[in-house]
């Protein structure tokens, strides 16, 4: 280029030296700008050489000590040196601009990443990958110090340490680095105290953005832990609530047997005589109502039982019929005035615990009975759907208004029907319905009213 400009001002652009010399100082600086300081500087020496030569016709003068020829070196190298300089922090300027932002999205697409998660057990199993999809590592380590726990993400054979070396690092680490292999190591903390190190392959992100990350991570393992200390305050305060609920409960349902028999036994321990058809009535009372009481303690203790999950069932192979038989021998003497219609065919056994699944028709049967007019029939039937068994028990009853449908379920509810004069604890429903989560299934109601109920509940086939 410097030639080419050399040439057509020397042949056939002929103007003057002044202009031959901006001419060659705009190509320095074009030089210096683009290209960097060294092709500037072999040019501005070329150049000053051509210029003189060919310009100012005073090659002699280059040899000697002309002050005209150094002013001449001294402006291209000036141009030169000025000029690369100033595209140089330009372009260094340009290359951490788009750096910082490249960062910036690194971290926002982070924390929006982290901040989905809100339970922690996930949240931890979630930021090893969030943070190789973000950054685009090899491999991402979190190594949290309690309970020696690593979450990989990536290819692990370029994070060869091991416990006592990731201990000693989470301990000791005093800010990230990067190590020579492009290796990037974070300690996190809670407060001043070490929690991990989150260890980075194949990345090179600035010590800021390290920081950040750290703080990012350590702030979403707070928060979820917050969240869950939060959620497990509430738990248990509900599980209070319901505690106190049970116990108001059961004492307003104990209440009314034990005034009865409190009542019987008065009467009967009276001076005065009593035939013996009364007698017999109030030792009746008493044993029913014991019956009652009896019923009610054992349900009480059962539903306090499956919500603490301490109930321990044994889940075998079981077939449907031999279930069904054994609750309708339980409940038979309810069954007087109702004729019970089974629809059961030939389907696989159940994978269930046949005394559990037993209490659950036994108590579906009952209600039909219960709660449906004398005369009318009650159906049970079983299907196969999705994988599962279906069993349902259908009555010609009362039915059950929308409004109660998802009400019957709760402990204690008893749904508030004028004709409704048999008793019940309000537990039957809640009782089951637990027995068939616990089972996998989901014990559900279709009734209209007036027209009858049909309460079903679905059962995992048992599969070997
Ligand atoms: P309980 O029968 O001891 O009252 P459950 O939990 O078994 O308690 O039932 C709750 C309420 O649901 C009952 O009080 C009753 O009002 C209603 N219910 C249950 N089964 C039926 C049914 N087959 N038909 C109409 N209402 C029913």
């Amino acid at each position: 280029m410097l030639t080419g400009i050399v040439a057509v001002f020397h042949l056939w652009v002929h103007l003057n030296s002044t202009t031959v010399a901006l001419t060659l100082l705009l190509l320095v600086l074009f030089l210096a700008a683009r290209w960097g300081l060294r092709y500037a500087l072999a040019t501005s020496i070329a150049a000053t050489v051509a210029y003189n030569y060919y310009f100012l016709r005073k090659l002699e003068r280059i040899a000697i000590n002309d002050p005209q020829v150094w002013l001449n070196i001294f402006a291209f190298l000036t141009v030169a040196v000025v000029g690369s300089r100033l595209s140089e922090r330009v372009r260094k300027e340009g290359a951490d601009a788009r750096r910082r932002q490249a960062e910036l999205e690194v971290l926002y697409g982070l924390s929006r990443q982290l901040l989905q998660t809100e339970n922690l057990p996930s949240l931890l199993n979630a930021i090893s990958p969030a943070i190789m999809l973000v950054t685009r590592a090899d491999a991402v380590m979190l190594y949290l110090l309690e309970g020696d726990r690593r979450y990989l993400a990536g290819d692990g054979s370029g994070i060869p340490l091991d416990d006592i070396a990731l201990r000693q690092l989470a301990e000791t680490l005093p800010a990230p680095e990067t190590t020579v292999s492009n290796q990037a190591r974070i300690p996190l903390r809670v407060g001043v105290r070490p929690r991990g190190l989150l260890l980075i392959n194949g990345v090179n992100l600035s010590v800021e953005t390290l920081e950040a990350i750290s703080g990012l991570i350590s702030a979403s393992i707070d928060r979820a832990q917050a969240l869950e200390d939060l959620t497990r305050g509430e738990a248990s305060k509900e599980s209070e609530r319901l505690r106190s609920l049970m116990i108001d409960s059961i004492t307003h349902e104990l209440r009314t047997p034990l005034t009865a028999i409190k009542a019987a036994a008065s009467t009967l321990l009276l001076p005065k005589p009593l035939d013996e058809a009364e007698r017999r009535e109030l030792l009746t009372v008493i044993n029913e109502e014991s019956d009652r009481l009896n019923q009610l303690v054992s349900e009480a203790v059962e539903m306090a039982q499956l919500d603490t999950q301490e109930v321990h069932m044994t889940f075998a192979a079981a077939s449907i019929r031999t279930l069904v038989e054994k609750a309708l021998t339980y409940c038979s003497s309810l069954l007087d005035d109702h004729e019970v219609k089974l629809d059961l065919p030939d389907l696989p056994p159940v994978k269930a615990d046949a005394d559990y699944i037993t209490k659950v028709l036994t108590n579906l049967i009952e209600n039909a009975a219960k709660y449906s007019p004398a005369g009318t029939p009650i159906r049970i039937s079983a299907e196969r759907k999705d994988g599962m068994v279906s069993v349902s028990v259908a009555d010609r009853g009362m039915g059950i208004d929308l409004s109660e449908q998802s009400l019957i379920f709760e402990r204690f509810y008893r749904a508030n029907v004028p004709s409704q004069q048999s008793w019940g604890t309000g537990m039957g429903l809640a009782i089951s319905r637990a027995i068939i989560e616990a089972h996998h299934g989901v014990l559900s109601l279709t009734s209209q009213l007036g027209e009858g109920s049909v309460f079903s509940f679905t059962l995992p086939v048992f599969e070997g």
